[in-house]
């Protein structure tokens, strides 16, 4: 197995801190990961410039690559071009999000958002609070189940 691989292997039990069930690779946050021997550069794209969980992330993925064998120095950057969308979250990351209770992010048909609940997938669901718990996500409430559920924002603006 190449280094590169081996890398990507353990990128995949980084997960969000904000999100413990998604790995870093699921939500598209990984860009780039290049190897020189024993020295590795990840670049990564923040999904919400807010977010305080960057530097928890940056240093769960140095920490990961570290632990490699044969790794000598590693160099996590984020990187402002191009810009992380929710289009990034991988199939399987859109299902451990809905798993967690987070609506995975949806298409947007025209200037609405189309965000099913998590709970019954109806999406006869409204945007209560713009601003959620992270910076990254926003509160919708389910308008058929009654539950208030928390979605990702369909792109990082
Ligand atoms: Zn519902």
């Amino acid at each position: 197995m190449t280094t590169r691989m081996k890398v990507l292997q353990k990128l995949d039990s980084v997960k969000d801190p904000e999100i413990p069930s998604v790995s870093v690779v699921d939500l598209g946050i990984i860009y780039d990961v290049k190897v020189d021997e024993g020295n590795v550069e990840v670049e990564a794209m923040p999904t919400f410039s807010g977010c305080p969980a960057l530097d928890i992330i940056k240093r769960d993925i140095k920490e990961a690559i570290e632990a490699i064998e044969g790794i000598t120095s590693v160099e996590v950057k984020y990187i402002r071009e191009p810009i992380w969308t929710t289009d990034r979250v991988t199939e399987r990351g859109k299902v451990q999000l809905k798993d967690y209770g987070i609506a995975p992010p949806e298409e947007r048909s025209g200037d609405e958002w189309r965000v099913p609940c998590p709970y019954c997938d109806s999406v006869y669901t409204t945007m209560d609070n713009i601003f959620g718990p992270a910076a990254c996500r926003s509160i919708l409430y389910c308008k058929s189940c009654k539950n208030p559920f928390e979605a990702m924002k369909p792109v990082a603006i």
